[in-house]
């Protein structure tokens, strides 16, 4: 492993290890970056690296092993027998945050869906495994089949009443939302990856004291809140769930209602961690996202280039001047409050044009 490897790879591992961060309880001992040219189908790492990571788990006493990205359910139990302990990857970790995290209804049975398929593709693939160790292919219609089929069959009963709970909190969330259109207070939403100050910004707006820990995540279901700006427009202000890089496919879907709220909005904030080495990858994320859910692009946005502060004084001057060259783009600090009066008039100043757009085209 050479050290420009390594050096490629650190950013994603420190992402990794801030995911990890995420789930309460955990105590993170560090990580490290595996080279894989090719993985074992068996147990993902090759004989001599098994038995030497199998050598650091016990000498440090580590009981749970996160491996980032996917790792086969044959390959998860291999590993968890050769180390005895415990192995969980990207998206097993993922979702034991999501539903660590989910605060609505809608969000514990999104999560608990996006579990069930997981766990569904894990529960068939393990049992193929189990035939095949016992040489039973065509075994089809012995004890083991009939098995998998009853243990598939209620999945997916799980499933089907997940879904119907979930299509009525789907609907209340819609009369919701209907209703909240009926009173004149704009919708602005708080758009961006995990991590990049939506939830301290959130508070400063709102004053209110809800989770901005260093913690991924701290906003699994949209939080609504009307508040009163200091230009005296009243507006609701919505904190929607962050975007993460390489969010497993089979999530996305699961939290695409959650994300929902964002169509509805009259103003888009955009947060983004301007400190944050990909901050350009993430920025052109976002906005990939958004097209894909369809916000038009009528919807007026503001994007905060957030965490100024952690600039040194040479690259917040060049920031600031980029900004301020760039219609709707803002220089902040959240978290220590540097530039919210500007933000504050920028939300303002949005809605009014928007409104005065409106009345144009509705006289
Ligand atoms: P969210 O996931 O987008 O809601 O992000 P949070 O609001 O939870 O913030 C993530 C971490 O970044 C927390 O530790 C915050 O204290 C920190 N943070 C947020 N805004 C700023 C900022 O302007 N400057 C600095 N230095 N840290 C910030």
């Amino acid at each position: 492993q050479t050290e420009r490897d390594r050096r490629e790879a650190e950013p994603a591992l420190a992402e990794a290890i801030a995911l990890a961060t995420a789930l309460p309880g955990l105590s993170v001992e560090g990580g490290d970056v595996v080279r894989l040219p090719r993985a074992h189908p068996g147990h993902l790492f090759g004989t001599g690296k098994l038995a030497e990571l199998k050598d650091r788990f016990h000498e440090s006493e580590i009981e749970l092993v996160l491996i980032d990205g996917p790792v086969s359910p044959v390959q998860q139990r291999n590993l968890e027998t050769a180390w005895k302990l415990k192995v969980l990857d990207r998206t097993g970790l993922i979702l034991e945050i999501f539903s660590d995290r989910a605060r609505t209804r809608e969000g514990v049975l999104q999560v608990e869906m996006a579990a069930l398929s997981y766990q569904r593709t894990r529960l068939v693939r393990a049992w193929t495994h189990l035939e095949r160790q016992r040489g039973g292919l065509g075994f089809v219609g012995g004890p083991g089949e009939t098995q998998i089929e009853a243990d598939r069959r209620a999945i997916d009963e799980q499933v089907t009443r997940h879904r119907k709970q979930l299509d009525k909190v789907v609907k209340t969330r819609a009369l919701h939302r209907a209703a909240r259109a009926k009173v004149p207070f704009p919708v602005v939403a708080l758009v961006g990856y995990t991590n990049a100050g939506k939830s301290t910004l959130f508070n400063r707006l709102t004053g209110a004291e809800v989770m901005a820990e260093d913690m991924l995540f701290a906003t699994l279901d949209p939080t609504m809140r009307a508040v009163d700006l200091d230009t005296g427009t009243r507006v609701i202000l919505s904190d929607t769930v962050g975007f993460i890089s390489n969010l497993p496919t089979q999530l996305v879907a699961a939290f695409r209602a959650t994300l929902e709220e964002v169509l509805a909005a009259d103003l888009i904030v955009h947060v983004r961690d301007i400190s944050h080495a990909e901050t350009e990858e993430q920025a052109a994320d976002v906005a990939a996202i958004l097209a894909e859910l369809g916000v038009s692009d009528d919807v007026p946005m503001l994007e905060i280039w957030n965490k100024s502060d952690l600039l040194d004084a040479e690259a917040r001057e060049v920031a600031e001047r980029l900004a301020g060259r760039r219609e709707g783009i803002l220089t902040l600090s959240a978290l220590r409050g540097d530039g919210m009066e500007a933000l504050v008039s920028a939300i303002t100043a949005e809605l009014d044009e928007a409104r005065s757009r409106k009345t144009l085209v509705l006289p």
